[in-house]
C-alpha cells in the first residue's frame, strides 16, 4: 500500500494518491490540473495504473474543461456535479482499485454536489468541514444539507476515523471524527437550529467584489480553507 499526500505550497490545496502496489493500481483524490505532468510522472515511477480520479467537489468556472484535462491522466473522473465527461456515481457506490475499494458518499452542503470518499479508516471529505474558509465558497451553498451530511453521516463514523481535508487548515490536513464532533467551531455543542442561525450570520460576499475579497477571506480565516 502506498499513500501519499500532495500539498500545493501556494494555495494550501491538498491531493492524495492511494495505491495498491501489489496489483499496481491507484486512485487520485482531488488532483489539480496544473499538477498533471507531475502526477503522470509519479504514476510512471511506481508503474501504477490509475483507475479513478475522485473529486470531492468543484468550483471550476468551466467544469467540463477541467474534467477533460484530468481525464488525460487516463482514468474516469468521478464527481458530484454533472458536467460533460464526468461520471456521477450513486450514493454508496463502491469503486475498486487493485484489492482495495473506496465507497462514495453524497455529502452535499459545502456545494450541492459534494462527495466524500471512504477508504479503510479514512474519509476524504474535501471542503465539508471548512464552513466559512473556502475562498471559492465562503458560505455553504446548502446549510441544511451540510448539517445532515456532517452530523448524521460523518459524525456517525467511529471516533477514530481519520478525516482528510481538501485544504490545509491551521497547518493541518487531518483530524478525527472525535475531534470534530467535540471541538468543531460550528458543529460541536450546537443544535441544528443554532448551526443554521450561525451560518445565516456569515457575511455574504458581494458578487462584484468577490475576487477582491478572496485574499482577505483566506488570511482572516481562523479555520482553514476549502
Ligand atoms: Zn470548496
Amino acid at each position: 500500500m502506498y499513500f501519499r499526500i500532495l500539498r500545493d505550497g501556494d494555495s494550501g490545496a491538498v491531493s492524495y494518491l492511494i495505491a495498491d502496489l501489489d496489483v499496481g493500481e491507484c486512485v487520485l483524490v482531488d488532483p489539480r490540473v496544473k499538477d498533471t505532468p507531475l502526477l503522470a510522472a509519479l504514476l510512471a515511477e511506481h508503474a501504477l495504473q490509475l483507475r479513478w480520479v475522485l473529486r470531492t467537489h468543484q468550483h471550476d468556472a468551466d467544469g467540463a474543461a477541467t474534467v477533460e484535462a484530468l481525464r488525460a491522466l487516463g482514468a474516469p473522473v468521478v464527481q458530484g456535479d454533472a458536467v460533460a465527461g464526468a461520471d456521477v456515481p450513486p450514493d454508496g457506490e463502491v469503486l475498486a482499485f487493485g484489492n482495495e475499494h473506496v465507497r462514495v458518499w453524497h455529502t452535499p452542503g459545502h456545494t450541492a454536489g459534494c462527495l466524500s470518499y471512504l477508504w479503510r479508516d479514512r474519509v476524504f471529505c474535501g471542503g465539508l468541514l471548512a464552513i466559512d474558509a473556502c475562498e471559492d465558497q465562503p458560505v455553504p451553498s446548502e446549510p441544511e444539507a451540510l448539517w445532515d451530511s456532517v452530523v448524521q453521516r460523518v459524525f456517525g463514523l467511529p471516533s477514530e476515523t481519520l478525516l482528510f481535508a481538501g485544504h490545509v487548515k491551521q497547518g493541518r490536513i487531518v483530524s478525527t471524527v472525535l475531534e470534530e464532533r467535540t471541538a468543531h467551531p460550528y458543529f460541536a455543542a450546537r443544535t441544528r437550529d443554532e448551526f443554521l442561525a450561525a451560518i445565516a450570520k456569515l457575511p455574504r460576499p458581494h458578487k462584484s467584489s468577490r475576487v477582491a475579497g478572496r485574499v482577505g477571506t483566506r488570511r482572516a480565516s481562523a479555520y482553514g480553507a476549502v
